[in-house]
């Protein structure tokens, strides 16, 4: 590990003017300590914003939901509000790395977390993630566990957070704040696609700090829900996974909200899945023929072929399970 200075932000004044000055923001730090004993990352100067008053879970004055940035991964899965409102955050959530880290790990670090791709955490291969400019192994290397949407040249890594697919098709924004005042980007903006600068992967300038998700009031009913498709049932990351919601009234589908995980650079909203259940009748032929358009425009590798049809089938399944709950 390379040498840092540490620094525990009192106020978020100063952990902006840390941040501006060139500081790392670190909370729960469940990623980037890893990432710093790899030497993947070498941080010189860390500030602690685990004391901010960032920490809280509160309902919009528009019936949304405001999950603060420090909120924890396993306090916001149990947030009464979260489970019953949005059922899919929880259960994206509770399907992610093991207890111990959901209860250090925080939202903000989830979203903010980095590839698993095993090439960018060795620090022995090339990698454009890493070091702009020095290749990419995994193009060549064994990519079973790579991305087949919103691949580039330069980068064909996925984006690891679960929570972030449901956030993605629910249409979230991301509330930031930074030395210039505070703003909101929609989810979908602020994770990056890779293009020629797969080492740029959040839409933040220097010394922005995540405040907080803020998920928009949904029509009510909405059933909502995540599955998750991975090697083994805990800890690991998904190979394919699908969030959905759907505001069902008078037998039809009024609002569908559909993302995948496991496939994409960044968390993959479905447009074309969205629009083919919109104004139809829940049934087994509607699920099927919408999922048909969830790989559309996949680029797969050689040993992530199978990727293609596992997300038709992880959708549809999540389609099925979703629209004909109670
Ligand atoms: Fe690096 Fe991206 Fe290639 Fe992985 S896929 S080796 S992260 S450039």
């Amino acid at each position: 590990m390379h040498p840092f200075s540490f620094t525990k932000a009192p106020s978020t004044r100063e952990a902006l003017e840390a941040g501006r000055r060139g500081g790392r923001y670190i909370a729960g730090g469940t990623t980037l300590v890893d990432l710093m004993r790899e030497t993947v990352e070498r941080p010189e100067t860390l500030v602690d914003i685990s004391g901010l008053p960032l920490d809280e879970v509160t309902v919009t004055e528009r019936g949304g939901l405001r999950i603060g940035a420090l909120v924890t991964m396993s306090e916001a899965a149990a947030h009464r509000k979260v489970r019953t409102t949005y059922p899919v955050v929880s259960q994206a959530l509770e399907l992610s790395a093991s207890a111990q880290l959901r209860n250090m790990a925080t939202l903000g670090g989830n979203i903010m977390q980095r590839t698993r791709c095993t090439y960018f955490r060795d620090v022995t291969a090339v990698c454009n993630k890493r070091e702009p400019g020095s290749g990419c192994a995994a193009r060549e290397g064994y990519n079973r566990t790579h991305a087949i949407l919103g691949t580039s040249e330069d980068c064909v890594a996925t984006h690891p957070s679960d929570a972030a697919v449901a956030f993605a098709a629910l249409d979230a924004r991301v509330h930031l704040l930074g030395p210039d005042g505070a703003r909101s980007v929609p989810f979908a903006d602020f994770l990056l696609r890779p293009g020629s600068t797969p080492n740029r992967e959040q839409a933040l300038s220097k010394g922005e700090l995540i405040t907080a998700v803020e998920i928009p009031a949904c029509p009510r009913p909405l059933k909502s829900g995540y599955l998750k498709v991975r090697d083994r049932q805990s800890y690991e990351f998904a190979l394919t996974s699908a969030a959905v919601a759907l505001h069902i009234r008078g037998g039809v589908i009024r609002e569908a909200k559909v993302a995948a995980g496991g496939v994409g650079t960044v968390p993959w909203k479905l447009p074309a899945v969205e629009r083919a259940l919109i104004g139809e009748r829940p049934s087994e032929r509607l699920w099927a023929r919408a999922a048909e358009s969830a790989a559309d425009g996949a680029r797969p590798l050689e040993h992530n072929r199978f990727k293609v049809e596992l997300l038709k089938r992880t959708v549809e399944r999540q389609l099925r399970i979703v629209g004909e709950s109670k």
